[in-house]
């Protein structure tokens, strides 16, 4: 399958943000070996708002990955299915999986805004049946169940902080529409 990974934050620190435009930051640890790992059975590209060539450059100057780079407003591929190579493109290509550090998993727009704002009230008169407040629980719970365990060298209590905040997003969403 194709693996789009995002490049700041996922591959490149990112520690300040944008800051001047140039990537400042050493590679996020396990990066380098993690791209080796996913390219040995599936095909990576990474996608970035940042010049394309200048995250090749960066990325083989450290990694020595062989590389293609997608100069912007050129197409030269609808699809990518190499896994000896990796493309660097600022387009969002078809994935499988896109790997992003501020990617909210979507599975419906109800289950979407109570993560993002949690203490919005959603106007979808659907959302006023209990079953969907539980099916949002149940989807909560499937997506945790996928997402596994938190990876290597990740916080706990950051990674119990962020499930919790979820729960609380989803159990606040239900307590602002309970009419008693
Ligand atoms: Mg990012």
């Amino acid at each position: 399958m194709t693996i789009a990974v995002d490049f700041d934050g996922v591959i490149h620190a990112y520690s300040l943000g944008w800051c001047d435009g140039s990537i400042y930051d050493p590679p996020m640890p396990g990066a380098l070996a993690g791209l080796r790992t996913l390219m040995e059975h599936d095909a990576v590209f990474v996608f970035t708002s940042r010049d394309t060539q200048q995250v090749a450059d960066w990325l083989f100057e450290r990694g020595e990955f062989d590389i293609t780079w997608e100069p912007p407003g050129e197409v030269i591929c609808e699809f990518w299915n190499d896994r000896d190579r990796i493309l660097v493109t600022n387009r969002k290509l078809p994935a499988s999986v896109y790997l992003d550090d501020r990617a909210v998993r979507f599975t419906d727009w109800d289950q979407a805004l109570a993560v993002i704002q949690p203490g919005a009230v959603i106007t979808n008169p659907l959302t006023h049946t209990a079953d969907v407040g539980v099916k949002r629980v149940i989807s909560l719970y499937e997506q945790w169940v996928k997402a596994g365990p938190p990876p290597l060298g990740t916080p706990t209590a950051r990674w119990w902080d962020k499930r919790l905040a979820e729960l609380r997003g989803v159990l606040h969403l239900q307590q602002t529409e309970d009419p008693s």
